[in-house]
Formats: C-alpha cells, structure tokens, sequence
C-alpha cells in the first residue's frame, strides 16, 4: 500500500533498484529556505550521487558472497543498503564494510589528478569547483563513515577485526560500547554547539547500534538453544569467549567463571 512514507523509484544499478525516501524532500526545501540557488542544488546532487555508489560498493562485495541487497534507498542522513541477510563470518562482513568507503576512496583518487590536470587547462571555474567538491566530499564520506562507530561500516570493520579473537557477541557488545560512547559525547557536544540536525544523528546512531546488538543477542541465543544449550540459570548469562569456549557470567558483569561448552 502507498502512504506518504513509501520511496520513490529513482533507477536501477546493476541490478539494484535505487529509492529515494520521501522525506528527502526536506533537502530541496531547505535550500530553498536558505535562498540557494540551483548550484547548491547540482552539489547535494554530487553529495548523493557518491553516497549511492558507497552503497553500490556494499552491495557489489556482499553479491561475490552471495548475499543479494534487496534496495538502495537514500534518506536525508545518508544511504542504506538492504542487505538480505547479514553475513555471519568475520571474513566477509570485514571486506563488505571495507567496500563502501573503497569506493569513495577510489572516487577521490580519480578525481584528484583529473582536478591537478585541469587546473592548468580548463579557463573555467565551474568545474574545477565540482572536480574538487568531488575530492573532499569523498574524502568526508571516507573519515566519517570509517569512525568506530557501529553500526556504521568503522564499526562493522572494528566487530569484525575482535569477532575472531572474543566471538560475535562479545566482538558486538564491544563495538556497540565503543561507538555508544563516541556517538554520546559527540551529541553532547552537537547539542552544546547547537547543532541539532547532528543531535539527532548521534542519537540515531546510537540507538542503531544498540539495536543491532539486541539483535545479535536474541540470534546467538537462539542459536545456542538450536544447538541444546541449556538456558542460563536466573541472573546469568553466556558470555562467548572465542574458540568456542562461553562463560556464565552475572547479568551485568562482563567477565564470570570459565565453562568449557557444555555438551
Ligand atoms: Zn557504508
């Protein structure tokens, strides 16, 4: 069913349909607001038109393991790739996180010498102000979506990096703490500053993030019941420790008494 919230269809790439979510609107409106012209318009378009390859980089990785993306859709803060399903094995997960921010890597490295190649020869401003609006906005998209914050892809790369040597879980718990706290004293800060849109960001994120942990929780809990675990007694929990090795720990204690996996 159509509601005012359902995404627009603005193409297809490699396969991949691209939506636009309605409240993009917002971005129009806003430049409006602030008497931009058309030109601010053409370099949000630039913004975008990055973001969507980022995604398309996600996309293409998580495809070579299988793993179809059902859309792209692009929302007033940023892209999303929807995934099928989310890879379980450190292996993949690092190099479909890595993918994204290699493609706005490999923009900014192609159109850095294209700008230093034309500034002796194209007269014109114009599209030596795009060339290295292309530079830096890829450069931007790189740094930020980089930081260990997770659910972004630095912290997909960092849970990946620790999931080989404490488990997923556990790997989870960690990122979602470290981006949780970077997220917080960023909005701290945001708010101090008055910075609201970027409040909201930082709240956004973090509730993500720990969503996503929620998530690994209740799947690793499954699993472990799918495989004749027997459930923790009242006030514990299984904590992984890797190698197949989990700990009974206290509800709210990261570290308890070693168990060999019960059988
Ligand atoms: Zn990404």
């Amino acid at each position: 069913m159509r509601s005012m919230f359902t995404p627009w269809k603005i193409g297809r790439l490699a396969g991949i349909d691209v939506f636009l979510h309605p409240t993009m609107l917002i971005i129009p409106l806003l430049i409006i607001a602030r008497d931009q012209g058309p030109v601010a318009l053409l370099f949000t378009a630039i913004v975008f038109g990055c973001v969507v390859l980022h995604e398309l980089g996600h996309a293409l990785m998580a495809r070579s393991y299988g793993i179809a993306t059902k859309d792209i859709t692009l929302y007033p803060i940023g892209g999303v790739a929807k995934l099928e399903r989310m890879p379980r094995s450190a292996g993949p997960e690092l190099l479909i996180a890595l993918a994204g921010p290699a493609v706005n890597l490999a923009l900014a490295a192609i159109a850095w010498p294209m700008l230093l190649l034309a500034e002796g020869i194209v007269p014109w401003e114009f599209p030596l102000a795009v060339l290295d609006f292309i530079v830096w906005v890829n450069l931007g998209l790189l740094l930020f979506n980089m930081l260990p914050v997770f659910p972004m892809d630095g912290g997909r790369v960092l849970r990946a990096l620790l999931s080989s040597r404490v488990g997923r879980l556990r790997a989870t718990e960690i990122a979602a703490k470290v981006g949780g706290f970077i997220a917080m004293v960023a909005g701290v800060y945001f708010l101090l500053h008055g910075m609201i849109v970027e409040v909201f960001l930082a709240l956004f994120i973090f509730v993500m993030g720990n969503y996503e942990l929620l998530a690994v929780r209740v799947d690793e809990h499954r699993r472990r019941q799918a495989e004749g675990w027997p459930a923790p007694p009242v006030g514990y929990r299984w904590v992984e420790q890797g190698d197949g090795l989990w700990r009974l720990v206290p509800s709210g204690f990261a570290n308890g008494w070693k168990m060999g996996r019960p059988s």
